[in-house]
Formats: C-alpha cells, structure tokens, sequence
C-alpha cells in the first residue's frame, strides 16, 4: 500500500521534471505557467531572460568602452 503510494509519487514527479513534455503540454520551461505564444517560456521568464541578455550586452559594452578609453588616454600620454 504505502510502497504503490510511493511508486505513484515517483512517476508524478518523474513526469513534471521532464522538460521535453513540460513544453509540449505548454508548460513554462521554468515553472508550471502557461508558456508564452510560440516559446517554451512564460511571459515573466522570457521577460527575464531578455532582462539578463541585456545587462550582459551592457557589461560588455561597459568593458569596451573602458578599454577604448584608457587606450586614448595612454595614447595623448605617449604623445
Ligand atoms: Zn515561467
């Protein structure tokens, strides 16, 4: 009796943490939302998602635009 219970439990389990199906029954990648029309993410983590790309394209482009800078200043130095 408790071991069918168990066995029950697994496979419930086993079956929301598979990923694939997740989002072929429209299911977030991340959570249990509803996904967002034609991702496999819901509204708030595709929103999520483009919030983390552009923080990242910011750091990058900070970087750069540190380099470029201390690269002018060592080149009026030099001169
Ligand atoms: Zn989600």
């Amino acid at each position: 009796m408790c071991r069918a219970r168990d066995n029950e439990t697994r496979r419930i389990r086993k079956g929301f943490s598979d990923r694939s199906d997740r989002s072929k029954i429209g299911l977030c990648y991340f959570c249990d939302n509803p996904v967002k029309k034609g991702y496999k993410v819901c509204e708030k983590h595709y929103q999520m998602n483009i919030e983390k790309a552009e923080k990242g394209r910011q750091t990058q482009a900070a970087q750069d635009y540190m380099k470029s800078v201390k690269k002018i200043q060592y080149r009026s130095v030099k001169k």
